[in-house]
């Protein structure tokens, strides 16, 4: 890349635009780059031309070009910012400025991390309120130093990836711009696992012909059935990338040859209603998947995408996924927020903009609420990026939560009241419990109480009524507020149990504080875990590894037995989903062979399973084995319970959900109708003995789970 071939690129798209300030900044970039040297050993200046290039690529106006160009000129050389406001104006020495405070954070943390981390990207949300072409530049230096990344050390290239398919693809995505999006994928994903990546592109590059061959012939096909419906539309073979087949391995658990829509078709056309007549031609020619139907028409998703999907059966019985969309919304689903910002001439501003980024706006508006970067940051993690559900209010407005939301999630949505006093919840007019997992689609109705506030339950990240962080932070204020004096008391109660719990009551509340950053500040401490900024398995953590450190005899190592409920490796996919059959209880070293079941992951058979033999859709059979045989270790727990029926097999089932084996249980039962359960778990780690005994006592009718100290 070259100024010149820079110059032609924008010339292509802004033919009336002077190229004056452009050629400027480039000069004084060159100027002041000369003789630095990239990691890479090419001249300086070719980083900046590329930024610039990306941006042109995707159509950008003058000043984020201007910007693209003298990013890192106050950072790296002796021009200063005032010069460049003097020569190019408020608005870019603004966009550089913004994207120079973002590099020296991101590079400073370099050494000493999370926290710093997380300061500058909080910063990058913050740049972003004032201009999002900030970020836009951020995203485009980002791509260029992926694409240079082979140039610095593993370690390096390993964090840089991280944090790249961690944040920085996300963030394209949300912004919708693909175009960014796909290829900072690839990347980070070239570098955190490369012998998928090659092996993937090594299948890909194997087939490409026949692969092509084939499309073309669907392509010709459906123009000339669309043409003969007097449809008018533009129908090509769209590639696929490789990070998405990846991502489909992992999650539908196919092998690369199952990946089915490696045949995908884009179908453009000028109206929306043409969008649902060529789905409706396409449909009478080829019969359509079930499930593979998605209107993103109808409802669109948050970063402005829209189209409809489908997958259908093809010919030679391929099958073959369609994306039809109007030539509008194909600008928007390549360049998402960018499109706003696309050079235009005379244009009228985009007045529904503002309406298209409430998300954004919503989120810089919640920030502004947390104090600390490292919770913001988790925030974004977690409520931004995640994949979203879709849900309806009564009156059926449409709300978008992070997947796994729960009613609790919901109510403390749509206000922090209505949180607090949520007491129970309707999804499509039946009542359901607190932690049920919102559906795509549910009608969300929640019932409050007239006073009250959140219960402490909530904050138990083990019994799942509360996942998005923006809930759990107004719970959290909530007890804040509370009473001090009771929040201690509370803590203390927590405290005890746990340790109980775990079998470490002999271990001092000071020394407990001392892990956790409370030195000397017992009260603050019991406070913290009172209302919740402190959880019990984050007392566990500290407080198991002091325990591992000081006394080997937490679990005794002489008593490690081997399990035979875990460790299968699914070949050629890595770690999946999987459940041992209850029919065949399959043990190492039995032939196994695994299922694929619709939505429950693999259940693995022996090979000599008469259900096996039964099954006639072989094609959901894969090959597995067992993997390495993991180590585990007999603990026993007491439980203290009301006598009842039942109780113990609902124990079981609890159990063995967390892959545990119960190798002894002994029951005995009291005047008082109560009973205490022995029970002998083999068990790989204290993390997983707490969560189960947590599970254990939000059974009905159980007093009291805690571990047996002999
Ligand atoms: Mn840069």
């Amino acid at each position: 890349m070259d100024f010149a071939q820079l110059a032609a690129m924008v010339k292509e798209y802004a033919p009336t635009a002077s190229q004056e300030p452009l050629r400027r900044a480039y000069e004084l970039a060159q100027q002041a780059h000369a003789g630095q040297l990239r990691a890479s050993g090419d001249p300086y200046i070719i980083h900046p031309l590329e930024v610039a290039g990306i941006l042109a690529d995707i159509h950008m106006d003058m000043p984020t070009l201007i910007a693209a160009l003298l990013h890192d000129v106050p950072e790296d050389t002796d021009i200063s910012l005032d010069r460049i406001r003097s020569e190019f104006g408020d608005q870019v020495a603004k966009l550089v400025d913004g994207v120079t405070k973002l590099e020296r954070l991101t590079e400073m943390s370099a050494g000493n991390r999370e926290e710093e981390e997380a300061e500058s990207l909080r910063k990058m949300f913050l740049a972003m309120a004032e201009d999002v072409r900030v970020v836009l530049i951020k995203l485009a230096d980002r791509l260029h130093n992926m694409r240079t990344l082979w140039a610095l050390s593993p370690k390096q290239q390993i964090r840089m990836a991280k944090e790249t398919e961690e944040i920085f693809a996300p963030l394209a995505t949300r912004l919708g711009i693909w175009q960014l999006k796909w290829e900072l994928e690839d990347l980070a994903l070239r570098y955190l696992d490369w012998d998928t990546y090659h092996q993937i592109a090594e299948l890909l590059a194997e087939r490409r012909t026949e692969r092509e061959q084939y499309i073309n012939r669907v392509v010709q096909s459906a123009q000339e059935l669309l043409q003969g419906q007097g449809i008018k539309a533009t129908v090509y073979g769209r590639p696929k990338h490789i990070y998405s087949i990846y991502r489909k391995m992992q999650s539908k658990g196919r092998e690369f040859a199952r990946i089915y829509d490696l045949f995908g078709i884009r179908v453009l056309v000028t109206e929306v209603r043409d969008c649902y007549a060529a789905l409706g031609v396409i449909h009478s020619r080829w019969p359509p998947i079930p499930g593979e139907f998605d209107d993103y028409i109808a409802m669109p998703k948050d970063n402005m995408y829209q189209s409809l999907h489908t997958a259908v059966l093809g010919p030679e019985g391929k099958i073959v996924e369609f994306q039809i969309r109007t030539e509008e919304m194909h600008r928007i689903a390549e360049y998402g927020i960018a499109a706003h910002w696309r050079y235009k001439e005379g244009a009228p501003k985009d007045l529904e903009f503002e309406a298209k980024i409430a998300w954004l706006r919503q989120l810089l508006e919640w920030q502004r609420e947390v104090a600390d970067a490292q919770d913001f940051v988790n925030s974004l993690k977690s409520d931004v990026f995640q994949d979203r559900v879709y849900v309806f209010t009564p009156k059926g407005d449409i709300i978008d939560l992070p997947k796994g939301a729960t009613p609790i999630d919901f109510a403390y949505y749509i206000h922090t009241e209505i949180g607090h006093r949520c007491r129970g919840a309707k999804v499509n007019d039946s009542l359901v419990a607190l932690n049920y997992q919102l559906q795509n689609g549910d009608r969300v109705e929640i019932l409050t109480a007239k006073r009250g506030g959140p219960s402490r339950d909530w904050l138990n990240p083990r019994l799942g009524f509360v996942n998005t962080s923006r809930a759990q932070q107004k719970i959290r204020q909530w007890f804040r507020r509370e009473q001090r004096e009771e929040n201690i008391l509370q803590g203390r109660v927590i405290l005890e149990k746990e340790l109980r719990r775990l079998g470490l009551e002999q271990m001092p509340f000071d020394e407990i504080a001392r892990l956790m950053g409370y030195e000397g500040r017992i009260d603050d401490f019991l406070a913290a875990i009172g209302y919740g900024d402190i959880t019990p398995p984050q007392i566990a953590n500290k407080a198991m590894a002091e325990a591992a450190k000081s006394r080997a005899t937490i679990i005794p190592a002489a008593s490690a037995v081997t399990s035979s409920s875990s460790g299968i490796e699914v070949k050629g996919v890595g770690n999946l989903l999987t459940r041992l059959a209850p029919c065949c209880n399959p043990v190492p070293p039995d032939p196994i062979v695994g299922f694929i079941t619709r939505g429950r992951g693999v259940t693995i058979h022996r090979k000599d399973c008469v259900n096996v033999r039964n099954i006639t859709e072989t094609e959901r059979l894969i090959d597995v084995a067992w993997g390495p045989i993991s180590q585990v270790y007999p603990v026993t727990i007491r439980i203290e319970t009301l006598d009842r029926s039942g109780l113990l097999s609902e124990i079981a089932s609890i159990v063995s959900a967390e892959y545990v084996n119960i190798s002894a249980a002994q029951v005995t039962t009291h005047p008082d109708r109560t009973a205490t359960l022995r029970v002998t778990l083999d068990v790989a780690n204290l993390g997983q003995l707490s969560n189960i005994m947590a599970k254990i006592e939000a059974i009905p009718d159980v007093l009291e789970a805690q571990r047996e100290v002999a």
